[in-house]
């Protein structure tokens, strides 16, 4: 079964100068519904900085996307959005994908949504009896009259992936190190 999640992707911008003066002014921005350019303006209606308005926006927080993109890439993260969506993932898919961006640092200007591979898989012994078969070309009939623990090759095989386990789906998220 699998449980559509609404995830709300969100960058939390705030005025430089406020802050460093120990004012609060900031807005959460929702990447997929909210219009950047209005969600600044209303920054700069509440900043009061002596000269000028807002003049250093920083991404102060973040929710669901990648940490390290920077104010100018928001149109970037955009795309990078819609083309995973065109692509048939889901929700969670995006979510785990972006908690693997953001843990392996990647800045998305340098990657391509389209490149982005991985496995899913809500048992690991089973996923790695396919692997065994399919990629490393074992006889499925040879491996009738053995004993092999599974669980203990997956972790062997997991040495070339960062594996994620995403709470809301039950499954595992393998992503290929050679990527
Ligand atoms: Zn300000």
């Amino acid at each position: 079964m699998t449980t559509q999640e609404k995830i709300n992707y969100s960058i939390c911008i705030q005025c430089l100068g406020c802050y460093n003066s120990g004012r609060n002014n900031f807005q959460w921005v929702n990447i997929l519904n909210d219009n950047l350019e209005e969600k600044i303006k209303q920054l700069k209606k509440s900043c009061t900085c002596d000269y000028i308005k807002c003049d250093e926006i920083e991404i102060w927080d973040y929710e669901n996307v990648p940490s390290n993109f920077s104010l100018n890439e928001y149109d970037d993260l955009k795309d990078f959005l819609g083309v995973l969506t065109d692509q048939g993932h889901d929700q969670n898919d995006v979510r785990i994908i972006f908690k693997y961006l953001g843990d392996i640092g990647s800045n998305l200007n340098d990657v391509n949504a389209n490149d982005i591979r991985f496995e899913k898989t809500d048992n690991l012994s089973n996923w790695a009896y396919d692997m065994a078969v399919d990629v490393h070309g074992y006889d499925e009939n040879t491996l009738i009259g053995v004993s092999v623990d599974w669980e203990q090759t997956a972790k062997e095989f997991l040495y070339d992936y960062s594996e994620y386990y995403d709470d809301v789906n039950h499954e595992y998220y393998l992503f290929p190190n050679n990527q």
